[in-house]
């Protein structure tokens, strides 16, 4: 079983945003401006599951700029096997559209690709179109909202998930190759031992392989703004939230709470 993870650079939900001549940037009084996405954690943990029940071989693959190898370090450090960071000045400016395209040449390149997972969304573009734009890409059996992998068959080629939609759970079988995107629900990622972050620190240094839009035979015309249907005209912070807070006083936590009631009337919140 070959099974890839898609794991995006993301701001650090700490980060602080800003637009600086028409682009974001962000920084972090905490340390590490950029993480991988949270939402892919989880997907990086169920790959790894699966190869502890099926064997085989995970392999993490990030589109983005330098910075993107912090989410291939979360990917190593975690358990996965091998890393390839996809970095090109041609592929800035990409859209969903565009950034599938290059993930979908990538799968390719690797060869003999069984599953690629997914996080549900990125938390910064936030449109959760990537995973299933890849899966239409290469023509594999596509599983959106997979809240678990019930069972995996890599002999019979087969893959059978649960999906948690709005009314309820489906049930879904399908061929492999497939692609998932998948929940929070699916499992509980685990924290990278010292032992993984060293291999990692080591790895990244030794071992990881970048590729530009050369190395994947990609069509200059299907990447960056040439290749993207969406453009960004204009980019801005919205203003400051402005607000006011009033803190209740009283004599004991009932009189605050029928005080806040009060207001909350008074207010019309209620
Ligand atoms: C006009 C325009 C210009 C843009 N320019 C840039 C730019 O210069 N640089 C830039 O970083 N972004 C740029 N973006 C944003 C970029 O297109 C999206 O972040 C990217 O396509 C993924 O979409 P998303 O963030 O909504 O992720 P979703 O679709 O919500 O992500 C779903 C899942 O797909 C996978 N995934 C998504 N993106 C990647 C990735 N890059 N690598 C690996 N796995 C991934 C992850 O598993 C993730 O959980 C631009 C967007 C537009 C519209």
């Amino acid at each position: 079983m070959h099974t890839v993870i898609c794991a995006k650079q993301t701001p650090s939900t700490t980060a602080i945003l800003a637009v600086e001549e028409g682009k974001v940037t962000w920084s972090d009084p905490g340390g590490s401006p950029d993480i991988a996405n949270p939402w892919d954690e989880y997907a990086i943990e169920e790959a790894i599951r699966l190869r502890e029940k099926h064997g085989g071989k995970v392999t993490a693959i990030s589109m983005g700029p330098e910075e993107a190898r912090e989410a291939l370090k979360t990917a190593i450090a975690m358990g996965c096997d091998e890393a390839v960071l996809i970095s090109d000045e041609a592929i800035k400016g990409s859209d969903t559209l565009a950034t599938s395209y290059v993930l979908a040449k990538a799968i390719e390149k690797l060869g003999d690709v069984d599953l690629v997972i997914f996080g549900r969304q990125a938390i910064d573009g936030d449109t959760g179109q990537t995973s299933m734009q890849v899966a239409r890409r290469l023509g594999w059996t596509p599983f959106s909202l997979v809240s678990s992998v019930d069972e995996l068959d890599p002999e019979g080629r087969t893959v059978s998930v649960t999906r948690a939609i709005e009314s309820g759970r489906q049930k879904v079988k399908g061929a492999l190759p497939a692609a998932l995107s998948v929940l929070k629900e699916i499992n509980e990622p685990r924290y990278p031992s010292f032992k993984g972050i060293r291999k990692a620190t080591k790895y990244m240094r030794r071992e990881l392989r970048t590729w530009g839009a050369a190395d994947l035979e990609a069509d200059v015309d299907r990447i960056g703004e040439a290749g993207s249907g969406v453009s960004w005209p204009e980019i801005y912070m919205l203003p400051p939230r402005e607000g006011e807070c009033t803190i209740i006083e009283a004599d004991t936590p009932e009189a605050a709470a029928s005080a806040l009631v009060d207001k909350l009337f008074e207010e019309k919140v209620i």
